[in-house]
Protein backbone atom coordinates (compact mmCIF):
# COMPACT_ATOMS: atom_id res chain seq x y z
CA UNK A 1 0.00 0.00 0.00
CA UNK A 2 1.29 3.49 -1.14
CA UNK A 3 1.91 5.78 2.16
CA UNK A 4 -0.87 8.32 0.88
CA UNK A 5 -3.20 4.63 0.97
CA UNK A 6 -1.86 3.74 4.52
CA UNK A 7 -2.39 7.33 5.83
CA UNK A 8 -5.89 7.79 4.52
CA UNK A 9 -6.82 4.79 5.34
CA UNK A 10 -5.78 5.70 8.98
CA UNK A 11 -7.69 9.08 9.21
CA UNK A 12 -10.85 7.36 7.68
CA UNK A 13 -10.91 4.58 10.48
CA UNK A 14 -10.29 6.56 13.42
CA UNK A 15 -13.38 7.57 15.18
CA UNK A 16 -11.70 10.82 16.52
CA UNK A 17 -11.48 11.98 12.91
CA UNK A 18 -14.33 14.47 12.02
CA UNK A 19 -17.16 13.73 9.45
CA UNK A 20 -15.52 17.44 7.94
CA UNK A 21 -11.82 15.45 7.05
CA UNK A 22 -13.40 12.51 6.13
CA UNK A 23 -15.60 14.27 3.68
CA UNK A 24 -12.67 16.57 2.30
CA UNK A 25 -10.63 13.22 1.72
CA UNK A 26 -13.04 12.11 -0.74
CA UNK A 27 -13.39 15.36 -2.15
CA UNK A 28 -9.92 15.80 -2.50
CA UNK A 29 -9.86 12.38 -4.28
CA UNK A 30 -12.04 13.88 -6.88
CA UNK A 31 -9.06 16.44 -7.69
CA UNK A 32 -6.11 17.04 -9.63
CA UNK A 33 -3.63 16.50 -6.93
CA UNK A 34 -1.31 19.62 -7.75
CA UNK A 35 -4.88 21.99 -7.55
CA UNK A 36 -6.25 20.14 -4.49
CA UNK A 37 -2.53 20.60 -2.66
CA UNK A 38 -2.69 24.39 -3.90
CA UNK A 39 -5.93 25.06 -2.74
CA UNK A 40 -5.80 23.05 0.59
CA UNK A 41 -2.57 25.59 1.41
CA UNK A 42 -5.16 28.49 0.38
CA UNK A 43 -7.94 26.57 3.25
CA UNK A 44 -5.25 26.45 5.63
CA UNK A 45 -3.87 29.89 5.48
CA UNK A 46 -7.84 31.23 5.70
CA UNK A 47 -8.92 28.60 8.45
CA UNK A 48 -5.93 29.80 10.67
CA UNK A 49 -7.03 34.35 10.21
CA UNK A 50 -10.50 32.68 10.94
CA UNK A 51 -8.88 30.94 13.53
CA UNK A 52 -7.48 33.73 15.35
CA UNK A 53 -10.38 36.08 14.51
CA UNK A 54 -12.37 33.91 16.63
CA UNK A 55 -10.17 33.56 19.82
CA UNK A 56 -10.01 37.60 19.62
CA UNK A 57 -13.76 38.14 20.02
CA UNK A 58 -15.10 39.43 22.87
CA UNK A 59 -17.85 36.85 21.95
CA UNK A 60 -15.51 33.72 21.42
CA UNK A 61 -16.84 30.71 23.76
CA UNK A 62 -20.09 32.67 24.03
CA UNK A 63 -21.85 30.13 21.81
CA UNK A 64 -20.32 26.78 23.74
CA UNK A 65 -22.39 24.22 24.94
CA UNK A 66 -20.30 23.82 27.79
CA UNK A 67 -16.61 24.68 29.11
CA UNK A 68 -13.95 21.73 29.21
CA UNK A 69 -13.34 20.14 32.59
CA UNK A 70 -9.67 19.88 32.29
CA UNK A 71 -8.58 22.48 29.81
CA UNK A 72 -11.39 24.95 30.34
CA UNK A 73 -11.90 25.56 26.23
CA UNK A 74 -15.42 26.52 25.14
CA UNK A 75 -16.83 23.20 23.55
CA UNK A 76 -19.73 23.17 21.28
CA UNK A 77 -22.00 19.83 21.50
CA UNK A 78 -20.99 17.41 17.73
CA UNK A 79 -24.22 15.23 16.94
CA UNK A 80 -20.97 12.93 16.11
CA UNK A 81 -19.45 13.06 19.33
CA UNK A 82 -21.99 14.30 21.86
CA UNK A 83 -22.62 10.96 23.97
CA UNK A 84 -18.90 11.18 24.53
CA UNK A 85 -18.86 14.79 25.51
CA UNK A 86 -22.39 14.81 27.86
CA UNK A 87 -20.70 11.77 29.71
CA UNK A 88 -17.47 13.46 30.08
CA UNK A 89 -17.33 17.44 29.57
CA UNK A 90 -14.10 17.07 28.00
CA UNK A 91 -13.08 18.76 24.94
CA UNK A 92 -11.73 16.28 21.96
CA UNK A 93 -8.01 16.63 22.49
CA UNK A 94 -8.70 16.63 26.46
CA UNK A 95 -10.85 13.48 25.93
CA UNK A 96 -8.10 12.03 23.98
CA UNK A 97 -5.51 12.37 26.60
CA UNK A 98 -7.52 11.31 29.17
CA UNK A 99 -7.80 8.12 27.13
CA UNK A 100 -4.31 7.78 26.22
CA UNK A 101 -3.32 8.36 30.07
CA UNK A 102 -5.66 5.54 31.23
CA UNK A 103 -4.29 2.76 28.71
CA UNK A 104 -1.06 3.77 29.90
CA UNK A 105 -1.87 3.24 33.49
CA UNK A 106 -3.32 0.38 32.33
CA UNK A 107 -0.43 -1.02 30.51
CA UNK A 108 2.05 -0.45 33.50
CA UNK A 109 0.00 -1.94 36.01
CA UNK A 110 -0.13 -5.05 34.03
CA UNK A 111 3.65 -4.66 33.54
ZN1 LIG B 1 -9.95 20.27 26.94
Amino acid sequence: MTSYMTKRDAVLKDPAASFWLKTAISALERRDPVDAFNDAEALRKIAFVRMETAFRSPDFGAGADYHCARCGNAVMTDPQREDMQIKTRLCTGCWLRACEELRERRMGRAA
